[in-house]
């Protein structure tokens, strides 16, 4: 029987996460999310978990009151999340959107806990520090993400050494096929508006910059221990083949299925038995399956990630950050869509790169290219 810790429980993945667990019959014993106090005390008294825990020191004060009439412990800040993380549960569901999600990661990593891995960032940023202190620690990372739930099912039972190259999927997002004249004045509520998927509001901005296939690549390249020109970005508007691998004798495997988060999470949580509780894919229905590649011309962000995770080191944490903090920037009205590649670019190139790094260089970067990002936010308006 799993006990289950979901991270970002109030957040897209993490209330998906908690309706598979519901079907699953799994026991949860820890919720965390950063400051929505409403939510998590709802979900809280559903799951009756040991430990519940906000980010936010004010919110957590008011969850304290609210849960009083229950044995629940709630904590606070990130030291609270990272606690709850290591102490309880042996399976975590790591569903916190950005960088917050490393730490608490790490710290589920360190206590031995397996790992179904929705936060990219924690790859994209740590990678060769996780897959390090996973190896020592003896722990799984389960790929939550569908593409690379998909690459994962893909490679069961192949040999090693057979996997010629990655074939990531993309939906291409709500602005596939448009120009950058088109694509000028597009407004948030029109990025917001993700032809086949439900996310939250970053990753969907992140979809339609295809900024999200870029930090996949990254992730990709961490998970599957391959390089970046390995890996072949396709757009498929459809979103049913979820990715695939091209083996060394041309054989091209894929899994297929419903646009449904609930599936790969289910599979993490599952892995490697099945259950059967989502709605089925009819190809019949769905009639046609089509592909082709991406626009990198117009859409800047996705070799911008390639060319991070070709320089390696901090580079893809720069690119990160500034991506976090230009999409803020976006959602809040002050800067268009086109800027938010133009700014992740500047401030890629303006950090120190350094080629073995540690967590602390990881949060010093970051923080070098949110500024940077600000900074030059004022020059594009
Ligand atoms: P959401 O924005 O919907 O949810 C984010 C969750 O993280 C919420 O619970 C939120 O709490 C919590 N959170 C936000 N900031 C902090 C913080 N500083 N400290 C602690 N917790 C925090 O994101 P998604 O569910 O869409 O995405 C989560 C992760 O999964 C991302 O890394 C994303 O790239 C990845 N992913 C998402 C997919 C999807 O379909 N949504 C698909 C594949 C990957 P609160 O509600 O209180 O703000």
């Amino acid at each position: 029987m799993k006990e289950l810790v979901i991270l970002g429980s109030t957040g897209s993945i993490g209330i998906q996460g908690l309706e598979v667990a519901r079907k699953l019959g799994i026991k949860v014993t820890g919720l965390t999310a950063g400051k929505n106090a409403k939510l998590l005390e709802k979900q809280a008294r559903e799951f009756k978990p040991l430990y519940v825990a906000l980010s936010d020191e004010n919110m957590a004060r008011d969850l304290k009151i609210r849960l009083k009439d229950t044995d629940i412990k709630v904590l606070s800040g990130e030291d609270g999340i990272c606690d709850i993380a290591q102490s309880t549960g042996d399976t975590v569901l790591s569903a916190i959107v950005g960088i917050a999600g490393l730490k608490p990661t790490i710290s589920a990593i360190n206590a031995g806990k397996t790992i179904a891995l929705a936060n990219k960032e924690t790859m994209v940023t740590g990678g060769v520090i996780v897959n390090r202190l996973a190896k020592e620690n003896g722990v799984k990372i389960l790929p939550v993400d569908s593409e690379h739930s998909a690459i994962f099912q893909s490679l069961q039972g192949t040999p090693k050494g057979s996997l010629k190259k990655i074939l990531l999927t993309a939906s291409g997002g709500p602005f596939l096929g448009k120009t950058k004249d088109e694509l000028e004045n597009v407004t948030a509520k029109q990025a917001l508006k993700h032809p086949n998927w439900s996310m939250g509001a970053k990753i969907t901005v992140d979809s339609a910059t295809l900024m999200n296939k870029g930090l996949e690549v990254i992730e990709a390249v961490h998970l599957f221990g391959v390089s970046e020109s390995d890996i072949e970005v396709l757009i498929h508007p459809q979103s049913i083949l979820h990715s695939g691998i091209e083996l060394s004798d041309g054989a091209v495997i894929a899994q297929l299925g419903t646009p449904d988060m609930r599936l790969p999470i289910q599979y993490a949580l599952t892995y490697p038995n099945r259950a059967n509780f989502f709605e089925r894919l009819s190809l019949a229905d769905i009639g046609t399956l089509t592909f082709c590649k991406p626009d990198t011309e117009t859409f800047r962000c996705l070799p911008l990630c390639i060319e991070a995770i070709r320089k390696g080191g901090l580079y893809p944490t720069a690119v990160n950050g500034a991506n976090e903090e230009s999409v803020r920037l976006f959602l809040e009205g002050k800067i268009g869509f086109l800027d938010i590649a133009k700014l992740n670019e500047m401030a890629m190139l303006s950090i120190k790169n350094k080629a073995d790094f540690t967590v602390e260089d990881i949060f010093e970067t970051d923080a070098a290219a949110r500024r940077s990002v600000i900074e030059n936010s004022k020059n594009v308006v």
